[in-house]
């Protein structure tokens, strides 16, 4: 076999794909405004391993302006739709999400996030975009979020309310016990 096979095979991996949202601040000039825009699809979200959304596919644009001494303001703009899990019946289904984060990013002597600055360790000062975008995408799903109505697995609600009535375990629904479900 071809050692280049080898090479297009890492090529292909995930954490190559993920190096597309690393953004090197320090190259930017001051003043200067950059704009970025990705598609955040299954790879994402399946690369960056997040609990909350497992598959989407959300437009996000970036937009970074550099201040003096090095200071950076990150806007990130999302729309799209993600896949979750059902409140009701554990599910998956389609959720609309729009999303407006901002980010301060400064550089220090230690990486830190402190929630409202990042932190950057100043010999690097390469931004990693994909965790902020998860997490913008990951807060813009509502609290409670729910299959419209008569869209939910009937068979796993059943089973739920029975349940619930006359508190039998049943070994195959003990998972799903935690879950309250509407009446
Ligand atoms: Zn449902």
């Amino acid at each position: 076999m071809p050692c280049c096979y080898w090479k297009k095979a890492y090529l292909c991996t995930p954490m190559e794909t993920m190096d597309s949202y690393k953004v090197d601040l320090k190259s930017m000039t001051e003043g200067a405004v950059s704009h970025r825009s990705w598609v955040l699809e299954d790879a994402f979200f399946s690369a960056v391993g997040g609990a909350e959304i497992k598959q989407g596919n959300v437009n996000a644009d970036v937009c970074i302006v550099s201040h003096q001494n090095d200071c950076w303001d990150v806007e990130m703009t999302l729309a799209g739709t993600v896949k979750v899990e059902c409140d009701r019946c554990l599910g998956l289904m389609d959720q609309e999400i729009q999303a407006s984060e901002s980010l301060r990013v400064k550089l220090g002597d230690e990486a830190n996030d402190d929630g409202e600055v990042v932190t950057l360790a100043a010999n690097s000062g390469e931004l990693d975009l994909a965790w902020y975008l998860y997490e913008a995408a990951a807060l813009a799903i509502p609290i409670r979020h729910v299959h419209p109505d008569g869209a939910c697995d009937e068979g796993v609600i059943r089973h739920l309310r029975d349940e619930d009535r006359d508190g039998a375990t049943d070994p195959r629904w003990a998972a799903l016990t935690k879950l309250k479900v509407e009446s």
